[in-house]
């Protein structure tokens, strides 16, 4: 696509939106970055637009963004935000930056979404592919926006992305080669309206593809199941068998093609841990055995993988009590899965900004598992309404007190786990700096303890 001199408006200053008005600009044509938030909250960006001299205004969206026939949208707009729908009524063509990116990279694109497990599996795919003979690079959701990289991959590399349900919605020719929707769990209910319509935007993933490409499924999902008619379908499970695809039995991976079953790796030499890891490293084996990657490399690569911080990150120990940095578990499930992973007895730290999750299907698992339940932010009295007569409830206000009080309460060799089941941006700037902070009251507490 030519973009040279064409005016492009670009929606959003955060990290997606700049990479894209960058590398508009870079490709010679006339990016208008439009930022609603205040101008003082985006010093970085506005020395980067200055600096690649990029027309912006911030404080509001003026009718100057509608000077354009092409529009690129930042995941953070939601799809009936009033300049999206009048975009779209004045004939303008809206894009995500995904779709931006797609349309410049020249290889080929291995794509993960779903609603947990996005950037474990995406960061296991690229370990695998790291151990084999493709060149890969791993972008996009993950933090490193697929734009500003596209243009740098070759036609026989790949491109392995992490893709959220927001990138999704304004794709357009976006085709992967692989593609794999890892599970659907009520998620973002609060932006998408309801579960049809979220799962509808997880599928567009597979939209655009054909035969030649590959649609990878989760067979145990009870929202997936349903899409038979899918094409070049693959699936994996840790259930049951599947035909095509990557299965978990006996305490062993197996992969089957074509009627073909080869074993893959011990379950016990998989680095990563617990039933959610399992499945996601079912579903990455199953992404790249369709991106033909033989079976060593993707037995060395799941044994190299070392999981990614803040997700069930092992801190360390003080005395015998194991502390654990859980810290992206910001959806119920995500808390299911961590508790499914530890040994009991856990003293668990939950809350901060409820997304409407409904925390009851904890119920059966925390009476049998969480001996102390800690609650920090927002969301405390929700959640403590749920579980006052199922286990012992306390209240913290700090992260740094709620590790002081959860050390107290957890027994020898108990374990101490941060797993909020929500949003971290009543008490902090996002999940990373929650999970640092709580690394950082472990550190004060080990050094006042020994
Ligand atoms: P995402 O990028 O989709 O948010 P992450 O890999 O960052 O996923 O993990 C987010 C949280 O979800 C962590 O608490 C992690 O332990 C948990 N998790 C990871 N994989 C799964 C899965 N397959 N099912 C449920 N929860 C998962």
């Amino acid at each position: 696509m030519d973009f040279s001199d064409q005016k492009i408006s670009v929606i959003g200053a955060a990290r997606s939106g700049l990479a894209a008005a960058v590398v508009l600009k870079n490709l010679g044509a006339e990016p208008f970055l439009s930022e609603h938030g205040p101008e003082s909250k985006y010093t970085e960006a506005k020395e980067t637009l200055t600096k690649y001299d990029i027309r912006y205004e911030f404080g509001g969206h003026s009718d100057r963004v509608y000077d354009c026939r092409l529009m690129v949208t930042s995941p953070g707009v939601p799809a009936d935000t009033e300049i999206l729908t009048t975009a779209v009524s004045k004939n303008i063509k809206v894009i995500s930056e995904l779709e931006l990116g797609f349309q410049l990279c020249g290889g080929k694109v291995l794509a993960v979404t779903g609603s947990n497990g996005k950037t474990t599996t995406t960061s296991l795919i690229g370990e695998i592919f790291s151990h084999s003979r493709l060149n890969s690079l791993v972008a996009g959701n993950i933090g490193n926006p697929f734009c500003a990289v596209a243009r740098g991959i070759g036609i026989d590399d790949w491109a392995i992305l992490e893709v959220s349900t927001f990138q999704l919605e304004w794709i357009d020719k976006f085709k992967p080669r692989v593609a794999v929707v890892l599970n659907i769990t009520p998620d973002h209910l609060d932006r998408h309206g309801n579960m049809e319509n979220y799962i509808a935007l997880k599928l567009k993933i597979f939209s655009n593809q054909n035969g030649t490409d590959n649609a990878i499924l989760n067979a145990d999902d009870e929202n997936l199941k349903a899409f038979d008619s899918i094409s070049g379908k693959h699936e994996f499970s840790t259930a049951g068998e599947v035909d095509n695809g990557c299965f978990a039995r006996d305490n062993t991976l197996y992969l089957c093609r074509k009627g073909n079953i080869q074993r893959v790796i011990d379950i016990s030499e998989i680095t990563i841990k617990g039933p959610h890891n399992l499945a996601n490293a079912c579903a990455a084996v199953a992404c790249c055995a369709a991106a033909g990657i033989d079976i060593e490399s993707i037995n060395a690569g799941l044994k190299s993988f070392q999981g990614v911080e803040h997700r069930l990150e092992q801190v360390g120990l003080i005395g015998g009590v194991s502390f654990i940095n859980d810290s992206k578990a910001t959806n119920v499930d995500a808390v299911y899965w961590a508790l499914q992973s530890v040994f009991s007895p856990v003293v668990l730290i939950a809350g901060g900004r409820d997304k409407d999750g409904d925390f009851s299907t904890l119920t059966e698992l925390v009476r049998e598992k969480v001996s102390n339940l800690v609650l920090i932010g927002e969301a405390a009295d929700k959640i403590e309404s749920v579980f006052k007569d199922v286990t012992r409830v306390i209240r913290a206000d700090s992260l740094e007190g709620a590790v002081g009080i959860a050390y107290e309460k957890a027994g020898p060799d108990g374990v101490v786990l941060l797993s909020p089941a929500c949003a971290s941006f009543d008490m902090f700037d996002d999940f990373e700096h929650r999970g640092e902070a709580f690394k950082q009251a472990f550190n004060m507490l080990k050094e006042v303890s020994e």
